[in-house]
């Protein structure tokens, strides 16, 4: 039998089992955009004259992202959106996910900017990968140098704050890793900001209190036409264990993912005082902001140069 919305009596198109609601379309929209917005707000003031960047892949989350941010923000006249687009150089996927990324901001009239590994790092992902490093995934490499390009780019464009397309599922995945991890320098330092470090870009994360479901059912009926291609490389082995763990917390308690993202919110700050961030460095070779005397990309770097000789 057909559910009815519980807020009208249209029929649902989703049940929420972690608050027990039925939602008719609209409504589903409306709660899933509210909370958005509430979210925010709560991540810090956007101040009336501000640029806002986009981290954008072309895929699922950064896209719904872009749109989000889109309906929230273009009707104020003095903030700008920019997307910034990676090209991190992986043949058949990423050069298709572009085209989704470009076709999204032209339909909703946003400048779009594409920084590339190869013009930025001197090399592509798969030409990283060609060099077989036995002891250091790709991944490792990409999210450093992805960083790194946002990052750069974003300081180019003097973006206030950068929004990345990270959801509910991804953020309770990283709490409970660091967390397991005993990593609470990493912990701590999971997007939002508040403090500003001088060169870092602040990074707010709109989609953090809603669930990975609830973003493809958005996307599915707003019609966002997004890239569902899967990176070659992606083998991320211990993420999915977290996961798998955190799905099934959440199936036998429904709620879960929001109470570890609250709960790391309440201490958060207790933690913050404890574990003071420290003041970072420049760079010794690159001049970037490092807490160390030289920063992963020029590591990183170094390292591919052995592994050339
Ligand atoms: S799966 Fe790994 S290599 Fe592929 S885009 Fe993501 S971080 Fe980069
Ligand atoms: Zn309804
Ligand atoms: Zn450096």
């Amino acid at each position: 039998m057909t559910k009815i919305c519980s807020k009208c009596k249209k029929p649902a198109i989703t049940f929420i089992r972690y608050n027990g609601t039925h939602l008719c379309k609209n409504h589903f929209i409306q709660y899933l955009e509210r909370r958005v917005k509430r979210d925010i707000k709560k991540q810090g003031k956007t101040p009336d004259k501000s640029r806002i960047g986009i981290a954008l892949s072309g895929g699922k989350d950064s896209t719904v992202t872009l749109h989000l941010i889109n309906n929230i923000f273009s009707k104020r006249p003095n903030i700008e959106l920019h997307a910034i687009i990676v090209d991190e150089g992986i043949k058949n996927y990423r050069d298709k996910s572009i085209q989704f990324a470009v076709k999204n901001c032209k339909k909703l009239g946003i400048e779009h900017h594409i920084i590339s590994f190869k013009q930025s790092i001197g090399k592509t992902l798969d030409e990283i990968a060609a060099l077989r490093d036995r002891d250091l995934h790709e991944c490792s490499y990409c999210g450093v140098f992805r960083r790194a390009c946002l990052n750069k780019k974003a300081k180019e464009l003097h973006i206030d704050k950068l929004a990345t397309g990270h959801n509910l599922d991804d953020v309770a995945q990283s709490i409970l890793m660091n967390f397991v991890n005993g990593d609470i320098q990493k912990l701590i330092r999971l997007g939002p900001h508040k403090k500003i470090h001088p060169g870092l870009i602040p990074r707010i994360l709109p989609l953090r209190t809603i669930p990975e479901k609830e973003v493809m059912l958005y996307a599915f009926i707003q019609e966002i036409d997004f890239y569902n291609g899967e990176c070659p490389y992606a083998v991320d082995a211990s993420r999915g264990i977290y996961r798998e763990i955190i799905d099934k917390l959440e199936y036998i308690n429904p709620g879960t993912r929001h109470s570890i993202l609250s709960t790391y919110e309440n201490i958060k700050d207790v933690l913050t005082q404890k574990y003071p961030s420290v003041e970072l460095n420049q760079c010794k070779k690159c001049g970037e902001p490092t807490s160390q005397e030289t920063c992963k990309t020029c590591f990183l770097l170094e390292r591919i140069r052995r592994i050339n000789r």
